[in-house]
């Protein structure tokens, strides 16, 4: 995945729907890659501490960052801090070098106030507001110079806890589902069950 193009369309396809924040997250994750030299991570090459949070305005910033990056729920090498921050660090775990991205505050001031979050405020949903509206901001996103909306740090350490990948699985002796063995905890009589089966229990 070298072009923008097609990083553009596997986001589009991943997050749902046209929004400014998702170009926003696209750009800052290949800005931050840029300055690391780095590859998208194809398993844990990568890690993305993501300072955003949930129920506020522009998340969808997280799914960009998520496509560019390559660092993924599934693979576990994201996390979130919930700083309610339009910003993360992208550390390559090999080297522990890291750069902290965040979008201009003025820059994201403004784009609060678009049309756009004009529409969504009014409670319609992202799908729906008329690309008259939407696509000149995408547009403009995809074309602006990175230092005219983002704040790049220099470089610096960040040091990784190193885990390695747990392959064992056991049945929970109550529910019979295949259970990563680190999650399943042992019963007064001696039965090993999944968290869920062990609280029912309490
Ligand atoms: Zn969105
Ligand atoms: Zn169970």
């Amino acid at each position: 995945m070298k072009e923008f193009n097609e990083y553009f369309d596997t986001a589009m396809k991943f997050h749902g729907h046209k929004c400014p924040a998702m170009p926003m997250g696209l750009r800052a994750g290949l800005a931050a890659m840029k300055v690391l030299g780095v590859e998208r991570s194809k398993d844990k090459e990568l890690f993305v501490e993501a300072e955003t949070g949930k129920g506020h305005a522009a998340g969808c910033f997280l799914d960009g960052i998520m496509t560019a990056t390559g660092c993924t729920y599934g693979k576990s090498n994201i996390q979130k801090l919930y700083y309610s921050k339009m910003a993360f660090t992208l550390i390559d775990t090999k080297t522990g070098k890291a750069v902290r991205v965040s979008l201009k505050p003025e820059f994201f001031e403004k784009a609060l106030s678009s049309p756009f979050v004009q529409e969504r405020k009014k409670g319609v949903p992202p799908q729906d507001i008329p690309a008259v509206i939407t696509d000149p901001l995408v547009e403009r996103i995809l074309g602006l110079p990175e230092n005219e909306f983002l704040n790049i740090s220099d470089v610096f350490q960040k040091e990784m806890k190193k885990g390695s990948a747990n392959f064992e699985v056991k049945r929970c002796a109550k529910c019979g589902e295949a259970v990563f063995t680190d999650k399943l905890t042992t019963a007064s009589d001696g039965r090993m069950l999944c968290i869920p089966c062990s609280e029912a229990g309490k």
